[in-house]
């Protein structure tokens, strides 16, 4: 089973591709962790996609290809993948189709998890106290949903038209988002 998370930034991609990880023995892809971890070890990946992600704007398709291909071949044998944050605009999701089919797999299923403007601003402004990401304030947050709907919104179109978009609201206690999230993998 390959599953995509997509959703607007601060939606709850991270703590719900946790959760279902754990459940459905999924290897999670996290392109934004990743680049995270880059940018810590200050990489040469690392120092180029740091003022991007602070200026709220996609990485390169350059950059986040090299990031796919070594997490796919550091999990050869998964039984399946989660990608959370990838696909993030239409020429990655071209490339995530051509990598299917390499694979020779397909995606099950893809859960827009739906939160509003409002409820955004709050949760990135409190997880900015608490874990002090350099693109988690007020200013690059509005770039950053201005990013999402340019870029990553066609998506939706995109991945409907294919017949796999699954939406689920992305408000109110995690729980019970987790169990929207587990009754539709279970009826996939
Ligand atoms: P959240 O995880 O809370 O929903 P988010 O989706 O904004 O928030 P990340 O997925 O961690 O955060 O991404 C942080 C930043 O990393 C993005 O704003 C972007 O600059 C860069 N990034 C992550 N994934 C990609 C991608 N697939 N393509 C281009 N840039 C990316
Ligand atoms: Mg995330």
């Amino acid at each position: 089973m390959n599953l995509v998370l997509l959703g607007p930034p601060g939606a709850g991609k991270g703590t719900q591709a946790n959760l279902i990880c754990e459940k459905y023995k999924l290897s999670h892809l996290s392109t934004g962790d990743l680049l995270r971890f880059e940018i810590a070890n200050e990489s040469e990946i690392g120092l180029k996609a740091k003022q991007i992600i602070d200026e709220g704007k996609l990485v390169s398709n350059d950059i986040i290809i090299n990031v796919i291909k070594s997490f796919f071949n550091n999990n050869k044998n998964s039984s399946g993948y989660l990608l959370d944050g990838f696909p993030r605009n239409t020429e990655q999701a071209k490339l995530l189709d051509k990598l299917m089919l390499e694979l020779k797999n397909k995606l099950s299923c893809v859960i827009l998890l739906d939160v509003d403007e409002k409820h955004l601003k709050d949760r990135i402004l409190s997880r900015s106290k608490e874990e002090g990401r350099s693109d988690d304030n007020e200013e690059t947050l509005i770039k950053r949903l201005e990013t999402y709907f340019n870029e990553t919104m066609p998506l939706i179109k995109y991945y409907n038209e294919a017949k796999l978009l699954k939406k689920v609201s992305g408000v109110g206690e995690i729980m019970h988002i987790n169990q929207s999230i587990n009754s539709i993998i279970d009826h996939l």
